[in-house]
């Protein structure tokens, strides 16, 4: 029990983030939390940047039981945690906080999050070719979990191709095995990796609302007829990439199963046991369907 909470209350857990208003989790834990039957309370917090360490004070002094990070706070929380799980270091951003009797532990579910969303899917991910598009926190949390995940190669494709170094760097230092290498985005250099990739990734925000007419992927029909393609963008439910990809006959996965599974793995850390990944999902739906309309 964290200190802090006393038998009765509800447990409490939270979201930070800076804007906040916007996120689905709130909606999609307190569901699973009542078809669970479990006494908890999930809420949003906006976080000034300028607050974060008080805001992870907070979490010791209230007895917070767990904690998701989100947008500008997933790096500069690192300093003020007592523990960073390997993973979470290597990639350099925490999306989960747990608190284990006042010490708090950092991890990132991210990426295993996104690992979860292949499995499900019946992805095998050994010896796969693989090709991410962007350089930024999604593209290093996905990546760092592709590396350890045996696959054969990973190409990092990013508009600032010094950017894409870095991480094909990181991703080396996390699997010394698999080869990396970067490219420059929309150039004949990646053309040519993506004509034999297995799996893409998108981990940048082209095709994000409002410009749901673009795609990172110029022309899909240079990819492989048994590449999968994944999305990490959820806002729309299918991005004009996935809706290409599935034009071609694709195997296609989009952005909301990757932050189902992140909230779901998140679940694990805080309960031992993942979150009930369909009533998340049908909560997220749903509210991201109110949040259009
Ligand atoms: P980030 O750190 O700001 O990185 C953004 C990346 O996108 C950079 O590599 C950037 O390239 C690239 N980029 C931006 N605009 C571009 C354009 N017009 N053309 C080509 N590349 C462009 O952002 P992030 O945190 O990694 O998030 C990226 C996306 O992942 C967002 O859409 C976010 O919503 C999504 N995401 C989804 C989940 C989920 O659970 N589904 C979880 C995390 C993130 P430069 O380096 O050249 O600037």
């Amino acid at each position: 029990m964290s200190p802090g909470h006393s038998a009765g209350l509800p447990r409490h857990l939270a979201v930070f983030g800076f804007p906040v208003a916007h996120s689905v989790s709130p909606a999609m834990h307190n569901a699973a939390f009542r078809q669970e039957g479990m006494n908890c309370v999930y809420s949003a917090f906006q976080v000034d940047p300028a607050n974060v360490q008080a805001a992870v004070d907070a979490i010791r002094a209230l007895g917070l039981h767990g904690v998701n990070i989100t947008i500008p706070h997933k790096e500069s929380v690192i300093p003020y945690l007592d523990e960073v799980d390997p993973a979470a270091r290597q990639i350099g951003a925490v999306n989960t906080i747990a608190n284990r009797d006042g010490k708090l532990i950092g991890y990132n579910t991210d990426g295993r999050g996104f690992i979860s969303t292949l499995e499900e899917t019946g992805v095998k991910l050994r010896g796969l070719n693989v090709v991410i598009l962007g350089a930024g926190g999604a593209a290093r949390g996905i990546g760092v979990y592709l590396a350890m995940a045996g696959v054969r190669q990973i190409a990092v494709s990013n508009r600032t191709v010094r950017r894409a170094e870095t991480l094909a760097d990181v991703l080396a230092q996390a699997a010394p095995d698999v080869p990396t290498g970067a490219v420059e985005a929309y150039t004949p250099d990646e053309d040519r990796v993506l004509a034999t990739a297995d799996l893409v990734v998108n981990c940048t925000p082209v095709g994000m609302e409002p410009d749901v007419a673009t795609s990172r992927v110029r022309n899909i029909g240079v990819l492989p007829a048994h590449a999968v393609v994944c999305d990490t963008v959820y806002r729309p439910l299918k991005s004009l990439l996935v809706r290409e990809a599935d034009r071609r006959g694709l195997t296609t996965v989009g952005g909301l199963r990757m932050l189902i599974h992140q909230g779901a793995c998140a679940w694990e850390h805080w309960f031992g046991r993942m979150g009930p990944v369909d009533i998340m999902y049908n909560t997220a739906l749903a509210a991201l369907g109110e949040s259009r309309a």
